[in-house]
């Protein structure tokens, strides 16, 4: 059975994480969320403050600490879900904070920081048998990833999707600084001069405003299925 790349970018909050667990769980393959990297390379310059509350970047700064970011997955059987470690600490739930996802399309818009992070990718996706989820996969990480989805819903869906979400884990988030914040994240992430969030010509789009989960599930794995009988 051949194993094969799947790529999977989208707008902020459209469900590309879900989707991409199910479909990584249900062919075996790895999954790769690609954001959490980019989330934890923001927790460790929020830490480090090399980013401010108004989102001013020490860009210098930024650049001279790269050497000092580890990246790596940790399987939690408990969740099924590879969970991210910044320099051997787990900090999956660290990386979900408001703050970061405030802050963390500033610092991805750096070419150093996915230069760094587009070359662990590229390592983890090039044998195949991986699914892998964020903004630039079917364009420039795994351009040859043999399928592509490209997964987009209305700010109304989105907003609402994570804002109960968030309210899950404990987080009392207004509706409205939810939405403010996939706004502001999907202007910076279409507009940036490197790499920026662009639908794959060969990209399959899924527009999942009115689709359940298992809508798109089946309708994504109808279309593996196509590439893996090939
Ligand atoms: O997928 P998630 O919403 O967790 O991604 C967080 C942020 O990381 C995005 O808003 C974007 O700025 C950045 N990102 C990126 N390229 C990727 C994945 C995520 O720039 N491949």
């Amino acid at each position: 059975m051949k194993r094969i790349s799947i790529a999977i970018d989208g707008l902020s909050a459209s469900g590309k994480s879900t989707l991409a667990q199910g479909l990584a769980k249900a062919l075996n393959y790895i999954y790769i969320d690609t954001g959490a990297m980019y989330r934890a390379v923001t927790l460790f310059a929020l830490r480090e403050k090399l980013i401010d509350h108004e989102s001013n970047l020490n860009e210098e700064g930024m650049i001279m600490a790269l050497p000092r970011i580890y990246l790596t997955f940790r399987f939690n059987p408990g969740t099924g879900k590879s969970e991210i470690c910044l320099n051997g600490r787990n900090v999956e739930k660290e990386v979900r904070a408001h703050e970061v996802s405030r802050q963390v399309s500033v610092v991805s818009r750096l070419p150093e920081v996915r230069e760094k992070l587009v070359i662990a990718q590229r390592r983890i996706g090039e044998a195949g048998g991986v699914v892998m989820d964020g903004r630039d996969i079917g364009t420039v990480v795994l351009p040859n990833a043999e399928l592509k989805f490209f997964m987009t819903a209305s700010i109304k869906a989105r907003g609402e999707r994570r804002h109960a979400e968030l309210a899950r884990r404990g987080r009392a988030i207004a509706l409205d600084d939810v939405l403010s914040n996939l706004q502001e994240r999907d202007r910076i992430d279409s507009t940036r001069e490197h790499s920026p969030l662009t639908q794959a010509e060969d990209a399959i789009v899924i527009d999942n405003s009115d689709l359940s989960i298992e809508q798109q599930f089946d309708h994504m794995m109808s279309c593996a299925q196509q590439v893996l009988n090939a």
